[in-house]
């Protein structure tokens, strides 16, 4: 894992440093975090300095000269993060804006408009965006007609036959999609009877994708969903299977097929009658949540006659696939009921721990191992040379995974976030709600 990691850098590395020369004088004054407890992005430096000039991390290591006029911050009792990577939401209004005042720096949307999101990247590749989280875009899905991503009340395309496979994809690729999503789910798990893919379409689009070196990335339900995915080729799983508990032999031929999961367990537990509801009483939280978050964390999703699903089941494949060494990425799959951009991402590190995983593993399912899978070189680690997103936390999550609610401060690209705007802002729309849900002044009766 770690040669995979180091031969991926390399090229970033020596990019970066060139870029860091260009960009040095436009960017914010040097900062270096002393003595500050690092997650890396995959290991624990229990005590080290960080040193960030521009928008890069130049140096690591003991024994630092801060360069003059440089701000040091005492990293005593501190942890300083790669900022965070939530691997699976569905960008839209302020999401990106919501996602980076709670340390999310980068979002891989899986489904939204195109337009929108190429208008994103475009004030991404112009450097601009630094008060909101990076976008990478599915943009458009894959389905069958009539299937799942169809009942948003939005006309989209939809697939029907192999054949058409390369050119539907090629389209998407042309709208802007970074990779390709596809439905592979029957809803038969969830009570549903869905039309979906069959094998032959969802080979053919996953060929197509790789034709053209993109990722493709399947949502599944099912067990036996998860299983056809990952023979037909796919590079990565979005849902845990949460009908039967994927076991090790499961796990296993997920692994020998080089694939990773993003088991979204915090939206399968509020599918699966479960509550993430306690985000709202957590005073880190709450006060960096909008009405919208408040409210759609005590929100859940109809069930229906015949469910299968079940959170067990998801929790235990999640635990196999870690114990495989099957790479595991944190998504929240935001707005879905139960879920939130940005703080929601708190909430998934929370439940991957509740499964099994040990904090630095959680820790870097939303940072290394998201970074990793979708070939983000520059981020995701803290690394001489990576780019300086970065997230500051009190205590020690590496050992309490709730600490990464406690932050101090964020930064992108060496710039650091000014969340006391966000927090007025914040305040501003609860009062705005509270006003508009107060009953109206009687009338007097004439
Ligand atoms: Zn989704």
């Amino acid at each position: 894992m770690i040669l995979r990691r180091v031969t991926k850098l390399l090229p970033s590395v020596a990019i970066s440093v060139l870029f860091f020369f260009c960009a040095r004088d436009t960017f914010a004054q040097a900062v270096l975090f002393q003595d500050v407890r690092v997650f890396d992005g995959l290991n624990v430096l229990p005590s080290t300095s960080v040193l960030v000039e521009g928008e890069r991390i130049t140096k690591i290591g003991h024994g630092i000269t801060p360069p003059p006029g440089a701000e040091i911050i005492d990293g005593t009792g501190k942890t300083l993060l790669p900022g965070l990577i939530d691997a699976h939401a569905h960008v839209f209004g302020v999401a990106l804006e919501d996602a980076i005042e709670a340390g999310v720096t980068t979002v891989l949307d899986m489904f939204t408009d195109p337009n929108m999101a190429a208008a994103v990247r475009k004030q991404q590749e112009d450097g601009k965006m630094l008060d909101r989280a990076d976008l990478y875009s599915a943009g458009i899905l894959v389905t069958a007609p009539g299937g799942h991503g169809t009942e948003y009340g939005f006309p989209i395309p939809t697939l029907s036959d192999p054949d058409s496979a390369q050119s539907f994809v090629d389209a998407r690729l042309t709208e802007g999609s970074d990779y390709i999503k596809i439905v592979y789910d029957n809803g038969h798990i969830w009570g549903l009877n869905l039309p979906t893919l069959n094998k032959a379409e969802l080979k053919a689009v996953i060929d197509a994708a790789h034709k053209r070196d993109r990722l493709a990335v399947i949502h599944i339900g099912s067990l036996e969903e998860a299983r056809d995915a990952i023979e037909a080729g796919a590079d990565g799983l979005m849902h845990a299977p949460a009908d039967i508990a994927g076991d090790a032999a499961f796990a296993k031929f997920v692994r020998e097929h080089h694939a990773f999961v993003c088991p979204t367990l915090s939206v399968i537990l509020s599918a699966t009658g479960g509550s993430n509801a306690s985000m709202i009483s957590d005073t880190n939280i709450s006060a960096y949540a909008s009405p919208f978050a408040i409210k759609n964390f005590q929100r859940s999703f109809p069930t229906h006659p015949g469910e299968t699903a079940n959170f067990a089941a998801a929790q235990a494949t999640t635990k196999a696939l870690q114990l495989a060494h099957v790479p595991i990425l944190a998504g929240t799959d935001a707005p879905n009921p139960g879920t939130a951009f940005g703080v929601g991402l708190h909430r998934e590190l929370e439940l991957l721990v509740g499964a099994g995983l040990t904090p630095p593993h959680a820790l870097a399912a939303a940072t290394g191992n998201a970074a990793d899978a979708f070939h983000l070189h520059d981020r995701g680690h803290i690394c001489a040379g990576c780019r300086a997103d970065l997230l500051l936390v009190s205590g020690d999550p590496t050992t309490d995974i709730k600490a990464t609610r406690n932050i101090l401060a964020v930064w992108k690209r060496g710039h650091k976030l000014d969340r006391t705007a966000y927090l007025a802002k914040i305040a501003q729309e609860h009062e705005n709600t509270l006003k508009a849900s107060a009953p109206a002044p009687t009338q007097p009766k004439e």
